[in-house]
């Protein structure tokens, strides 16, 4: 089947709608590649690198329009090590999940292993669907997830009670979808996905709430987990340990790309015409339906979409990918005939209107 040509007129422009990592656009390439020679292979310690650290920690709190007081914390290791590092400064002794996927569930299995923490409280909901978080007086710490990337289901950021913090891992949403400073304490991402940079990082926009935790955390943290130092060395611009240099460039070019578009404001209401346009051909489609029922819990940034059994995932990748077409797959652990489509704010309307055609194309012809 991976014989078959996709006509001229079927052809994205460009064809990565992976979920992350995610396309990086062709001027973030293009900066990195002027840039490059000023601060690729030079000290992080140093200025031209530290500028760009500082480009991003600027450009972030504009852009998510940060009040004053809230600070723009990154590290190495990606949302990943992020997890750890709150379980370590974020999170005094019980935290509550919100788990409806794979990293939702990833956060909660790394606290529950945690032997300095008590056992922390999971609400759980079916794949497809997101619970609502329960205010519990033993927790001081709520996790959420804006976007699971792994189902396409996005949850609202509110505070589910006073007195506790709200950690919000954005990381297929941020930079694409609203959010309100007011619901949340930290608010962290890796690069690679919404924002279209490179993984390797994270970052965490910090309220004065969050940064008082950290700052009175008094017990001992693995160094490189240790979100005091990463505030400490944050606050100059720098990372505890050498930062990839390409990522942060990429990441300073995508800020600006979005500042200079209209901000949150003009990606949210991108994301919306994107979702629209996306699950709008799902539901029209004989084949095709949205995974995600509910219309409220579907995500702006990553469609899931079932696929009828008569188009078989593993023969419709194999065409696609031989055209070019890549990283549609759904979620491995899902185990469903599923596409995910990224649609974040470098994938194309265009091109999202040239792949759903696609898709239709090669569907009549299995
Ligand atoms: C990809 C992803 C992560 C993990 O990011 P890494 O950079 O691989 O650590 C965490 N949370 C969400 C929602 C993700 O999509």
């Amino acid at each position: 089947m991976d014989h078959l040509t996709l006509p001229h007129h079927l052809r994205p422009r460009d064809g990565r709608f992976g979920s992350g990592p995610s396309k990086v656009r062709a001027g973030s390439m293009a900066a990195l590649a002027s840039a490059g020679p000023a601060v690729m292979g030079t000290s992080h310690r140093k200025e031209p690198v530290r500028s760009l650290v500082r480009r991003i920690r600027e450009g972030l709190a504009a852009l998510l329009s940060l009040p004053d007081g809230y600070e723009v914390l990154l590290g190495n290791g990606g949302a990943t090590a992020f997890w750890d590092a709150a379980s370590f400064c974020l999170i005094e002794r019980r935290s509550e999940h919100v788990v409806f996927g794979e990293f939702s569930a990833k956060f909660a299995a790394a606290v529950g292993s945690a032997p300095h923490l008590d056992d922390p409280i999971v609400v759980a909901s079916e794949p497809g669907t997101h619970p609502s978080p329960v205010p519990d007086d033993s927790v001081d710490a709520y996790a959420l997830t804006q976007n699971e990337t792994s189902t396409g289901v996005a949850m609202p950021v509110a505070r589910p009670a006073r007195d506790a913090l709200v950690l919000v891992d954005a990381t297929s949403a941020a930079g694409a979808v609203e959010v309100d400073p007011a619901g949340f304490d930290a608010y962290y991402f890796s690069p690679q996905k919404a924002f279209g940079s490179d993984g390797g990082l994270w970052l965490a926009c910090c309220s004065p709430a969050a940064v008082a935790r950290i700052e009175a955390t008094e017990r001992w943290a693995p160094p490189f987990l240790d979100l005091r130092t990463a505030l400490a060395e944050s606050r100059r611009d720098q990372t505890y340990n050498t930062p990839a240099i390409a990522t942060l460039v990429l990441l300073a070019d995508q800020v600006e790309w979005l500042l200079a578009r209209g901000g949150l404001e003009w990606a949210a209401a991108r994301s919306r015409e994107a979702a629209g346009l996306v699950y709008g051909w799902a539901e029209a489609s004989d084949f095709a339906a949205p995974f995600v029922t509910r219309p409220e819990m579907r995500s702006r940034t990553v469609a899931t979409i079932d696929l009828d059994a008569s188009v078989p995932l593993e023969s419709l990748s194999a065409v696609l990918r031989a055209n070019g077409i890549v990283d549609v797959e759904g979620y491995r652990k899902l185990g469903r005939n599923q596409i995910r489509i990224a649609m974040f704010p470098n994938v194309d309307l265009d091109d999202l209107r040239a792949l759903t055609a696609a898709v239709d194309w090669i569907a009549e012809r299995l």
